[in-house]
Order: C-alpha cells, then structure tokens, then sequence
C-alpha cells in the first residue's frame, strides 16, 4: 500500500477532472445559470480536525439540496424520531427531485431528501413565525460549518418567482394534512435553506462533523444530537443523489447529498466529510465533477462501506500527512 499525502492526492484528482466539462449549469432557477462552469473546489475534513483543500475550495454557491439532510436533522431534534416518521418517509423514490409523489397508502412524501419530503421537514422547524424558524436553521448551519452563513437573496428570488412545481407540492400535501396552513411561510424557508451560502470547505465540515457523531471536529461544538446521526447519515446513503441513489451506493458506496448548486458533501462515519464544488451537473442534477472525485476517494481509499479489498492507498498516512 502505497503512502500519500492529503493535499498532494487532492491536487491529483483537481488536476484530472478540471478538464472534463460534461454537463450543463442547472438552469430553471435562472440565477443558478449565471455561474462559472470552470469553477471547481475539493475539500476534505477529517474527524480529527485537519482540512485539505484545493481549487475553489473557498468559493461561495448556494446549497440547494444538501440542505434538506441538515433540516432533516433539526426536524428530528424538535419532533423525535416517531413523530417525523409519521410526516416523511425513508424511502429511495427512484424520481427526480421534483418529482410529484407521495406514498398511497399513508400520504407520506417517501424521504426528506427529495423536494416532497424536505418541504414537509421544513414545515416541522420549531420557531414563533418566519424570522425565528429561518433563524434556527442558519443557527444550527453555524455550528456545523463553525461560521455565520449568508442568503444569496437574488437566488432565493429567483427560486421564488420560478416555484409553482414546489407550490404544487406543497398545496398536495396540504390536502391530505401532511403539512400545516402557513405554505408560503414554509415555501419561503424551504427556499431560503437552500439558498444559503457555502463552499467546498463548509461542506466537509458539515459532513465531518455528522462523520464524528455530530460534534464539529474544529470547534468542538455539537450540531446535532448523538441520537439522529444514524438517520441522517442512512437516508444520504439511501436517497441523498435523488435517482441515481442505488448507483451511487453501488459505485462509491458513501452517504452523500448532492445539490444543483453544484455541491456534493459526503461522509464517512469515524473518519471524515468530503466537499466538492463544480456546477456542472448531469441529468439529475448531480455535479459531474464532484461525483468523480468522490468515486476515486472512495475507491482508493478502500472507503466504499462494503469494501473488503486491501485500498490503494492507506487512509491513516494521508490523515496524517500535509
Ligand atoms: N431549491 C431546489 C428546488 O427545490 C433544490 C433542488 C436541488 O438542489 N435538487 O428545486
């Protein structure tokens, strides 16, 4: 087994996928079309605290769907476990995003992952009104990244004036009691969480931080109850890469949220969070890039959760070197 260093192995792989330009930049939230289809970041935390970075590691994009894990997080803390099940399910939907499903037989969005289910975790965040429940979300976001997070209000807008399919989902819902009256409130937040800004690094401190049971590896700070770590991590693995989820697990075999941002932070439990940036998304809505970085940590890592073969390259050496 061969030795390698972090940020030397990380330049590697910027290096063979900065050339690749397959994909095209989510375009029906127009503000998400202006981006730089060059721009590319990779970053991995590790639970002991060390973060390696290349490219645009630093450069801030709206988190669209990796969100919904996160609030998924928070809905379990403020309701418990048998209350959220009740409202969202766990099940992979083997649709696109905005796919308009929802279980026969309970009324159930299938997962929290998908537009569905997040619009209704969204709707069970706790807070007196819309500045207190958005509040709550960018609190909690802060201890998971370690900074103060911003909206990207002209993505927020423009999400908001092109909404009426994620209106639709909601208004279902509403039907069958899913979720509660106030849907623009609720439409406003689910907008809002996907519209904070991250980047690369934020992203494999959110995941290095659900990696180590919740508690952010640099600043020592809990995110999220010990309890529900499992369940935010299983409906990644399950249902985070929207309909290429089975795949995923298949071929990189690590829980992980994309978003079309251009975002996919993954997480390998015990040892630590990987955050990618390239707005270059395939059909799904998944980056193109980011998914091929993945694939190769992974894979030269010995990361996949079933893996038995001895790894390319030993994971330990690399969390240790520069
Ligand atoms: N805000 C986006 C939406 O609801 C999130 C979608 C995504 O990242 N897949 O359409």
């Amino acid at each position: 087994m061969q030795a390698k260093c972090g940020t030397a192995y990380l330049n590697e792989l910027y290096e063979k996928y900065q050339s690749l330009d397959d994909g095209v930049l989510a375009k029906y939230i127009p503000e998400l079309a202006l981006a730089n289809p060059d721009s590319f970041g990779i970053c991995v935390a590790t639970t002991n605290g060390q973060v390696f970075q290349v490219g645009e590691s630093q450069k801030l994009f709206t988190i669209q769907s990796i969100a919904k894990a996160f609030v998924y997080g928070i809905a379990l803390e403020d309701h418990g476990r048998e209350y959220v099940n009740s409202k969202v399910g766990v099940e992979p939907t083997g649709e696109g995003f905005h796919s308009i499903v929802l279980d026969e037989k309970t009324n159930r969005p299938y997962n929290p992952m998908v537009n569905t289910g997040a619009i209704a975790t969204t709707d069970l965040i706790k807070g007196n009104g819309a500045t207190e429940r958005l509040k709550r979300i960018l609190q909690v976001f802060r201890l998971y990244t370690g900074r103060d997070l911003d909206i990207n209000v002209p993505v927020f807008l423009s999400e908001r004036a092109t909404s009426n399919r994620n209106r639709a989902i909601a208004y279902l819902m509403l039907n069958f009691g899913m979720i509660n009256e106030r849907i623009e409130e609720t439409l406003d937040l689910y907008f809002q969480q996907s519209s904070i800004m991250v980047d690369a690094r934020d992203l494999a401190v959110m995941t290095a931080t659900l990696a180590n049971g919740g508690i952010n590896p640099i600043t020592g700070e809990r995110a999220l109850d010990e309890r529900y770590v499992k369940d935010v991590i299983s409906v990644m693995l399950t249902c985070g890469m929207y309909n290429y989820s089975g795949e995923w697990v298949y071929r990189v075999g690590i829980p992980a949220k994309s978003g079309v941002g251009g975002g996919i932070a993954a997480t390998v439990p015990g040892k630590l969070g990987i955050g990618t940036f390239s707005p270059l998304l395939d059909t799904r809505g998944n980056s193109i890039r980011g998914m091929k970085v993945c694939e190769d940590i992974a894979r030269d890592f010995g990361l996949h959760i079933f893996n038995v073969v001895p790894p390319k390259y030993n994971l330990q050496e690399w969390m240790d070197g520069e």
